[in-house]
C-alpha cells in the first residue's frame, strides 16, 4: 500500500514538500488555513482541505491518526505550529517532522515529541557558506558538532593519484565514501583508484580531518 503523507502548512517549504512527495507517487493530503493556498495544491496533492490543524476536532476529522507520516509546515505562527505538532503527538501520529523557525522553537518541538526537526534555512545557510569559503566545497551535511559528509572537487593536483598515494585514511583519519565520475557513482571505492580532474569525492570525517586534508590536498 502507498505511505499516506500530510503536510499541513502550504507556505514556500511545505509547498515544496508536497509537490515533491507527489511527484515521487505518494498519497498526500494538502492542508493549510489559507483557501488559496489550498486551490494552488488541489491539482498537485491526492486531496486538499482548507483547516486550522489547531483545532482539535478538525485534526480528527481529518483522521489524521491514520497518516504515516505528518509534516507541520507552519512558518511564522510559532503558536499554532507548538500546538499542531502537540496534538499530533497526542494523536499518536508514527512519524511527526516539523519545520522550526528558531532554536528555542526547535527546543520546544523536541520536548513535546516531534520525531524529526528540520531548520532548513539554517542548514541551508551553513551548506552555502562553506561552499563560498571553499571553492572545492560542492555539498556540505552536518551529521553532528564534530563530523561531517562533504562533498570535495578534485583539482589538479590530486590528478592522476589513487586513495593509497594521498595516504588519506592514514594521514588525514577520512574516509572517502565515493567518488562520482560524470555520471558514474563509484561507491566504496578501491583505494587503487586513480582520481581525476573533475571528480567529485565524497568524504566523510571530522570536520577538522577533513579541513586539513582539503587544505593540503584540494
Ligand atoms: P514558508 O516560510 O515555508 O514560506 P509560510 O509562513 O509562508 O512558510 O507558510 C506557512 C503556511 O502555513 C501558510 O500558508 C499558512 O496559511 C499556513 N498555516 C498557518 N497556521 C496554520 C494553521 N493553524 N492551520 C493550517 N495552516 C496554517
Amino acid at each position: 500500500m502507498k505511505k499516506q503523507f500530510a503536510v499541513i502548512g502550504l507556505g514556500r517549504f511545505g509547498g515544496s514538500i508536497c509537490q515533491s512527495l507527489s511527484e515521487q507517487g505518494m498519497e498526500v493530503l494538502a492542508i493549510d488555513l489559507n483557501e488559496d493556498k489550498v486551490n494552488e495544491f488541489a491539482n498537485i496533492a491526492t486531496h486538499a482541505v482548507v483547516a486550522d490543524t489547531t483545532e482539535e476536532n478538525t485534526l480528527k476529522s481529518l483522521g489524521i491518526r491514520n497518516f504515516d507520516h505528518v509534516i507541520v509546515a507552519i512558518g511564522d505562527n510559532i503558536q499554532s505550529s507548538i500546538l499542531t505538532t502537540l496534538m499530533l503527538v497526542e494523536a499518536g501520529v508514527k512519524h511527526i517532522t516539523v519545520k522550526a523557525q528558531n532554536d528555542y522553537h526547535e527546543k520546544v518541538l523536541n520536548k513535546i515529541g516531534a520525531h524529526k526537526v528540520v531548520h532548513p534555512e539554517r542548514d541551508m545557510g551553513i551548506r552555502i557558506a562553506h561552499n563560498i569559503v571553499s571553492k572545492n566545497v560542492l555539498d556540505y551535511l552536518e551529521l553532528s558538532d564534530e563530523y561531517s559528509i562533504v562533498e570535495l572537487m578534485a583539482g589538479q593536483s590530486v590528478h592522476g593519484k589513487s586513495l593509497i598515494d594521498l595516504n588519506i585514511r592514514a594521514k588525514y583519519g577520512c574516509n572517502i565514501m565515493a567518488i562520482k565520475r560524470d555520471e558514474e557513482i563509484n561507491v566504496s571505492p578501491d583505494a587503487t583508484q586513480d582520481l581525476r580532474k573533475g571528480d567529485i569525492i565524497i568524504v566523510i570525517g571530522a570536520d577538522e580531518d577533513i579541513n586539513r586534508m582539503e587544505e593540503d590536498l584540494f
